[in-house]
């Protein structure tokens, strides 16, 4: 078992397998998108199975690939079957934007995915399109039936909660009743647009999150809550931790009383958890990163390419002395979203 320099047990490895999407969500990335790294600064699929590897026998128990958007990476049906394969590892999760799924829902099943989280923060089509610059709602909404078809569990549904964006919560919560849906509201997080110095601590980052963008978590289950009874769908209930799906993070669960599904809300700035913190994030690039909000980071690429597994477990052991206590509200970070991977 790997525990940091706070004694919190660290058991989940985000790993960004690509830096390239196929949209351009507003809160994540700018319109001509990112530098992309190139192919060669980028991880291979067997350089990031063998960190897998070594993480798994330092204690990291659940891996969860992400990016950019991970099925714009050729190849990564067959990687998930190879980290499957890694002795120990408990489970795999997906997090997507859902566009490209239906065409890879089953034969991800097939190579031994179960969890699947699917990004979709509104239910309009217009919106959709605004949002993502350019993204069709239809193609997350076949993603997200595809999901479901090919029986995936849980399938969650991560809403960025943006005030000034219609997000008809509502209708979020309506797809929770009927079906063993999971909706999670995540505050939007002021991630990217720090300058060289990385020490931005304004109010508002050029182009990017200001504070007036940002909605407490208690407001949207209020929201919900209201509207939720308003519209006949009874009373909005906490699910304890026995009953909440499944997860690997901070989330906070709630359900209609009827619904088969739950709602979640995720509050990285007004509820701050990182005494409950659990996870490493490997970037594409092959750099490890100790929190979302910090920039420090380790170069595990060096260590795969130039080093041996006993260099690149020491950078593990390294990581989980140097993790932060917590990430003191930080604002901006040099990496966007994208290419941290969330
Ligand atoms: N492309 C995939 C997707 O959209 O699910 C995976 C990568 S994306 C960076 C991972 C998650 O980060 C998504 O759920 C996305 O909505 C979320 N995200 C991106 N920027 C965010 C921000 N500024 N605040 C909160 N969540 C953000
Ligand atoms: Fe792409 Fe996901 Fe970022 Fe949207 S949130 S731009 S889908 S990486």
């Amino acid at each position: 078992m790997a525990t940091d320099g706070f004694g919190r047990r660290i058991d989940y490895l985000r790993i960004s397998v690509t830096d390239r999407c196929n949209l351009r969500c507003r809160y994540c990335m700018p319109a001509d998108g990112v530098e992309w790294k190139s192919p060669i600064e980028v991880l291979s699929f067997e350089e990031i199975e063998r960190f897998a590897g070594v993480a798994v026998g330092e204690g990291i128990g659940k891996i969860r690939l992400t990016g950019g958007e991970p099925l714009v990476r050729k190849g990564l049906v067959d990687h998930v079957r190879r980290l499957r394969e890694i002795t120990g590892l408990e489970a795999i999760a997906l997090t997507t934007n859902g566009t490209l799924l239906s065409r890879y829902a089953e034969q991800l099943v097939e190579a031994g995915l179960r969890r699947i989280n699917i990004s979709l923060d509104t239910l309009d089509p217009d919106v959709y399109a605004e949002v993502t610059r350019g993204g069709k709602l239809s193609d997350a909404l076949a993603g997200l039936e595809a999901a479901v078809a090919a029986g995936l569990d849980p399938v969650k549904i991560n809403v960025v909660v943006v005030r000034g964006l219609e997000q008809d919560i509502l209708g979020f919560a309506r797809m929770t009743i009927e079906r063993p849906l999971h909706v999670r509201f995540i505050e939007y997080m002021p991630v990217g647009d720090a300058d060289e110095g990385g020490e931005t601590s304004c109010a508002a980052l050029p182009g990017g999150w200001t504070h007036a963008d940002h909605v407490p978590s208690d407001e949207t289950l209020e929201r919900l809550a209201a509207e939720g009874a308003a519209a006949g769908l009874g009373e909005l209930v906490p699910v304890s931790k026995d009953d909440a799906p499944g997860g690997w993070g901070p989330a906070r669960y709630y359900r209609f009383e009827a619904a088969l599904g739950t709602l979640g809300v995720i509050s990285p700035l007004s509820h701050h958890f990182c005494a409950e913190c659990n996870r490493l994030r490997l970037t594409a690039d092959g750099k490890l990163r100790m929190c979302l909000f910090s920039d420090e980071e380790l170069d595990v690429r060096g260590a795969l390419r130039e080093g041996t597994d006993e260099d690149v477990r020491a950078l593990i052991r390294r990581a989980l002395a140097m993790k932060p206590e917590n990430h003191h509200d930080r604002i901006g970070t040099l990496r966007r979203m994208s290419q941290i991977g969330g």
